[in-house]
């Protein structure tokens, strides 16, 4: 079969979102409900419906409908990570799913709203909000279908993915968090001047994974054996629900950004502006009256916010900070603090 009885896949469309239009158009005829959910209810066993593209799932399907695996691949695979965990992709563009339905009829999901440093919309520039439903096959309809009550000033706070307590769009503008995600973004062509000019240029830099290992710390996900990470309590209201983990290691525990909210992946974004120095003083001087303005209180200084940060247990507490790079901890006079002060807490 070839792909031209099916709909055409959308840019940055995944294939769960794909499986669900071909199944729910009325001009499609070559792929049912039942099989879609079928497969979406597959994520168990194979993990990610979305993007992997080596199990059998995905083969029989490609077998059933007669449809090339590298034609799919091509359309479908990630083009950015690391990736949200699949259970947790009910982060969503407000902006984006009404555009699709003008457009196309249907709303679409997006691959890149399943990255986890990427809590705002690349296109429109504003914070994710989630579904209330638990996501499903239809996930793209319940975004669509989200109540959004422009007139409720306060729609903001009940919409952010905690969906209780924190700070309003409306005070923090999505500019300041925005700016940062795209910084983020950009430290994975970073070349440091002192590396081998003869590695491969397609790997990402040392100085993504350590401001990554960075993210990670600030939403570690809350445990039996631990609290959670700063960007999970800092700037919100109420406790963060308790995970659990299998192993209830540190690395499971790490994989707290994976399943973090849009909210917290924004707060942990702004939190490593100021580590990094990436804000202008203007721009921390209005992230922080907007963060005092919503009654929270700012971290005194980039040692405290290091002391923190600290979780888990003490010994892989303290094997993670001593993992850092030295020549990266010395980047900047205020990362190096943050290191300084998260490291005192591992003494
Ligand atoms: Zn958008």
């Amino acid at each position: 079969m070839s792909l031209h009885s099916w709909l055409i896949p959308l840019p940055d469309e995944t294939f769960t979102s794909w499986l669900f239009r071909c199944a729910v158009d009325k001009k499609c005829k070559v792929f049912t409900e039942v099989r879609g959910q079928e497969y979406f209810s597959c994520a168990t066993r194979i993990g990610d419906p979305d993007f992997n593209f080596s199990s059998p799932e995905f083969m029989n399907f490609c077998h059933e409908t007669g449809l090339s695996p590298a034609i799919l691949i091509g359309f479908f695979k990630p083009e950015d990570y690391p990736l949200a965990l699949f259970e947790r992709r009910f982060s969503f563009c407000w902006h984006c799913v009404r555009e699709d339905i003008k457009k196309h009829c249907l709303p679409c999901w997006r691959k890149s709203w399943c990255y986890t440093i990427f809590p705002y919309c690349q296109r429109h520039k504003c914070l994710l909000l989630v579904t209330d439903e638990t996501p499903n096959f239809y996930k793209p309809w319940h975004a669509f279908a989200t109540p959004v009550p422009k007139t409720d000033p306060q729609h903001e706070l009940r919409l952010h993915s905690r969906r209780w307590g924190g700070i309003s769009s409306q005070l923090l503008d999505p500019k300041f968090g925005f700016k940062i995600q795209v910084w983020f973004r950009s430290l994975k062509n970073y070349r440091d001047p002192q590396a081998d000019r003869s590695s491969s240029s397609s790997t990402p830099s040392s100085l993504f994974y350590f401001c990554e290992s960075i993210f990670r710390l600030l939403l570690f996900s809350r445990t039996k054996f631990s609290s959670e990470g700063l960007a999970r309590y800092i700037f919100n209201n109420g406790n963060d629900h308790i995970e659990h983990l299998a192993g209830d290691s540190m690395d499971s525990a790490l994989l707290g950004a994976a399943r973090a909210s849009p909210y917290h992946r924004m707060v942990a974004l702004v939190l490593i502006g100021y580590i990094f120095e990436v804000f202008s003083e203007m721009e921390l001087y209005e992230v922080v009256s907007a963060v005092e303005l919503a009654g929270y209180t700012w971290p005194s200084d980039v040692e405290t916010l290091g002391r923190m940060c600290a979780v888990g247990r003490l010994q892989e507490y303290r094997e993670f900070i001593g993992g850092f790079p030295a020549e990266y901890v010395a980047l900047n006079n205020s990362v190096a603090l943050f290191v300084k002060g998260a490291s005192k807490e591992a003494l």
